[in-house]
């Protein structure tokens, strides 16, 4: 029957090629032969493989590969350099071959929803053309920093994983507008998050999440999705109101920090002969009172962002954003509306 109709097509000359919902275990080799299509709709079979004959489908741009019994993707795939679009939802797969996505660069868009996969390789960085990435209900528990490559992706769905973190190079994804991260186990988003200034809608949703990385308040989403979480509550928390003890390491850390804001000092060319030192201090943030550096004390508070008020969208939800503090020095000062954080 598969047959007839790929005589069919190729009679008409039509753009598009449905087998979709025909009970197949293969695809018969004659499709090979419809080198003219640019849409092929092999979805809601029962296909293992393809065969490597469709290599000669030179012209086609979009392939529906859905809900199959395949365990990978396909090989065949990688020499089909016209290939935009690929579906891969509701199948078996568990591992993405390096190999094969070395051969997807051209490739916007690539859905793998409800899948068994567990790892993305870090050959994901092929994929230098994808704007949209789906991996709803996988097994993924964490991501690579390769994801950071990826500059031209506008939506990514990770919703209904594994994830207990994100790498920070997420927030390399400049063009990035959505984000769906609802159903993990993160217990928190990475610092940095101002990284994604085209950021709309995120949807942090049945979480571990306690309150928001540093600087949230300045994205301009239009939509946040984040019920679930045990989010830390407004209410006035007692605050210890000793002074810290800070370590050599950290004094001397702060103090070269502070130095080396001066890009014509001493400390700042000096430590371009210290790469290990630059990579040691690295990680370094700044009081959100004072302005000042540090490395690895803080003082962990939050401030409570309104939604409407402070980042202008519809909903009136406050949440809690993560502030950090030099000391306890700027903690007491008043005019601030900081509130401590009892453990983090
Ligand atoms: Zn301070």
């Amino acid at each position: 029957m598969a047959n007839n109709l790929v005589i069919r097509a190729l009679k008409a000359n039509s753009k598009s090629f449905d087998l979709s919902s025909k009970k197949m275990t293969q695809v018969p080799k004659s499709v090979a032969r419809l080198t003219h299509v640019l849409i092929l709709y092999l979805n809601n079979n029962y296909l293992t493989t393809l065969p490597v004959e469709l290599q000669t489908l030179q012209s086609l741009t979009e392939l529906n590969l859905g809900n199959n019994s395949l365990e990978e993707i396909p090989s065949v795939l990688r020499y089909l350099n016209s290939l935009k679009k690929l579906y891969l939802f509701g199948n078996h797969i568990t591992r993405l071959s390096p190999e094969v996505l070395e051969g997807l660069h051209h490739l916007t868009l690539l859905n793998l929803n409800h899948n068994r996969i567990t790892v993305l390789p870090p050959e994901i960085k092929s994929l230098s053309n994808i704007e949209t990435l789906s991996l709803l209900d996988n097994q993924l528990e964490e991501l690579p920093v390769e994801i950071g490559f990826l500059k031209k992706m506008v939506e990514i769905n990770l919703t209904n994983n594994k994830l207990a973190r994100l790498p920070k190079q997420i927030y390399s994804l400049s063009q990035l507008d959505r984000l769906y991260l609802a159903r993990n186990n993160l217990s928190e988003l990475p610092e940095g998050v101002i990284g994604l200034m085209k950021l709309r809608v995120l949807d942090v949703a049945g979480n571990r999440l306690s309150m928001f990385p540093v600087d949230f308040q300045f994205l301009t989403l239009k939509e946040l999705l984040c019920e679930g979480n045990p989010f830390v509550k407004s209410e006035l928390m007692e605050s210890v109101q000793a002074v810290e003890v800070l370590s050599l390491k950290e004094l001397s850390a702060r103090r070269i920090l502070a130095e080396d804001k001066s890009r014509f000092g001493v400390v700042h060319k000096a430590l371009s002969y210290h790469p290990g030192l630059s990579l040691l201090l690295a990680d370094w943030g700044s009081c959100s009172l004072c302005l000042q550096p540090f490395l690895t004390t803080w003082l962990e508070c939050v401030r409570f962002v309104n939604l409407r008020k402070d980042m202008k969208m519809r909903s009136s939800q406050t949440i809690p954003v993560r502030v950090q503090l030099c000391s306890y020095k700027c903690f007491n000062k008043s005019g601030h509306s900081y509130y401590g954080v009892a453990s983090v």
